[in-house]
């Protein structure tokens, strides 16, 4: 197809009546069979739409225009259409890197902390997320989270009082109706031990629409003393703060609705540390607190993906100083076999120096070196790692910080 046939259809799409209606943006999905009318594939493209492993293949309008039709390094067409390296599966990948499955006691459920429980309630999403952890959920699953299938995880939490926070993940609960979500919000409220509930959704950024009034009473209702609702999405980008997000966010915070983003670091698409400051700046400006920066998982198809462990690590040492720590997220893992999150953070803690008592730690503003002191009468001393004469010497030349000779420092009476 042309150029200026492209073009055309974009705007024919985006002229339709009920665009910015969320029903319109899910009836009306663009499928791989469609991509060529909005999208001058590539060669990549078009293999990996015929052969990808890993999910199915599918955006909203919405989402699908902010993506770039002739450049194929656009970081949202990255995120939807699938290239030649979603084929080859690498010996390390898993469809369930995380055991998850194992770790379920009823279908449908995860129950892998003392206290949290991972409900997946449906199985939809707006959009199909290339870098999607979940595609055994999301495109292949035989699991059926019909309200049998929910009932039976809402017995196991009834019966399980040591879980106090009910993350309802999926797919994306906010593709349920207002009336269904309505339902799950109600039984877990009147689960006395059930203090919190978090929702994980993509819904603001793929489908902001989807944040009606109406849906934002149905969370504003259980949203109570009783019950404490928690939002986590997913802004990959700076292109997807859009205005039709922003006022998604502002409706959810109007329904005390507490508003983290949970970002996964992505090869090409935001692995440049500008990038990602950019994006929680934005967020920020939204009122959206940045929570998690993942390390991707080992998935199926994954290896275009994956960034080396360092370029996150270089990221968060690159953002701090620059923006608010509310706007830092944690560089996490959540490791490979089940074992849960680890934070990952760049080495900031140099050492301990036992006979001057000194923790040696390096500034991410300057990268000068400062000095703190263990008190004189700690019994800790044996857990710290200890630094050689010879390293904590020269950390001492090097450092034009006072910390470092404590009689210098002004006394505080
Ligand atoms: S919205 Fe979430 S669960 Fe759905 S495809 Fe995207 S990342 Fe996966």
């Amino acid at each position: 197809m042309s150029e200026t046939e492209i073009w055309k259809n974009r705007e024919a799409l985006q002229e339709q009546a009920d665009f910015s209606s969320h029903l319109f943006q899910l009836q009306n999905r663009i499928t791989s069979k469609d991509f060529s009318k909005y999208f001058q594939l590539t060669e990549s493209e078009i293999i990996g739409i015929e052969k990808t492993i890993r999910l199915n293949v599918g955006t909203t309008p919405y989402y699908l225009l902010l993506a770039d039709p002739l450049d194929d390094h656009c970081p949202i067409r990255r995120m939807i259409i699938p290239n030649e390296k979603e084929t080859f599966l690498s010996p390390e990948e898993s469809i369930d890197p995380l055991n998850e499955e194992r770790l379920s006691p009823v279908p449908g459920l995860t129950h892998m902390y003392p206290d949290r429980v991972l409900l997946f309630s449906n199985h939809e999403c707006s959009v199909y997320c290339r870098h999607c952890m979940r595609g055994r959920k999301v495109s292949f699953s035989k699991e059926r989270m019909d309200g049998d299938a929910l009932e039976k995880c809402f017995s196991y939490i009834r019966n399980h009082p040591e879980i106090s926070d009910v993350v309802i993940s999926g797919g994306d609960p906010l593709n349920l109706s207002d009336n269904k979500i309505d339902w799950i919000l109600s039984n877990l409220e009147e689960i006395e031990h059930v203090k919190i509930c978090r929702l994980g959704t993509r819904n603001p950024v793929t489908n902001p629409m989807r944040i009606t009034d109406k849906l934002c009473e149905v969370i504003l209702k259980h949203n109570s003393d009783r019950l404490s609702i928690f939002c986590n999405t997913q802004f990959n980008h700076p292109k997807e703060c859009t205005t039709e997000a922003k006022e998604a966010i502002f409706k959810l915070l109007r329904a005390g609705v507490s508003l983290g983003n949970q970002a996964v670091l992505l090869k090409g698409i935001n692995d440049k540390p500008e990038t990602m400051l950019d994006l929680h700046r934005k967020l920020l400006e939204m009122r959206v607190r940045a929570y998690y920066l993942y390390d991707p998982e080992l998935i199926p198809g994954s290896r275009g993906f994956r960034t080396s462990l360092s370029k996150g690590l270089e990221i968060i040492e690159f953002m701090r100083g620059k923006i608010a720590g509310m706007g830092i997220p944690q560089f996490v893992n959540d490791l490979p076999g089940g074992g849960g999150k680890i934070t990952l953070s760049p080495n900031w803690y140099l050492g301990y120096h036992k006979s001057s008592r000194a923790h040696v730690f390096r500034s991410a503003l300057t990268g000068d070196f400062h000095f703190s002191y263990e008190p004189m009468d700690s019994e800790s001393t044996s857990l710290y790692q200890e630094i050689s004469e010879q390293d904590f010497q020269s950390y001492l030349s090097s450092s034009s910080n006072p910390s470092k000779d404590p009689f210098l420092l002004p006394k505080k009476i």
